[in-house]
């Protein structure tokens, strides 16, 4: 009778998908891009979420770095923010 009903209403609820794990991509594709492009000439990123931070660019023989926002009030800016940043750090590495 209604068994297709009552099975989609058991107990456990379907499969739940846990939330991203540490170490992960950025959520926003365009900040992702640029992460990508920074490691590639050398620079770090780590993960230290918290709050709204999500994290950081690295450059690791001068020691600076970029916090990266995980909502970022705008994803062009902050890729924008990350590639310059990866410009100006790309020698060091
Ligand atoms: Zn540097």
């Amino acid at each position: 009778m209604d068994q297709a009903l009552k099975n989609r209403s058991g107990p456990r609820g379907g499969s739940r998908r846990t939330t991203m794990p540490l170490g992960d991509k950025h959520p926003k594709k365009d900040v992702e891009a640029a992460l990508k492009r920074a490691e590639k000439v050398g620079l770090k990123v780590t993960r230290k979420q918290n709050g709204h931070n999500w994290g950081a660019l690295v450059c690791c023989p001068c020691t600076q770095f970029v916090r990266i926002s995980c909502t970022p009030r705008s994803n062009g800016d902050e890729a924008n923010k990350i590639d310059k940043f990866t410009n100006t750090h790309r020698t060091c590495a």
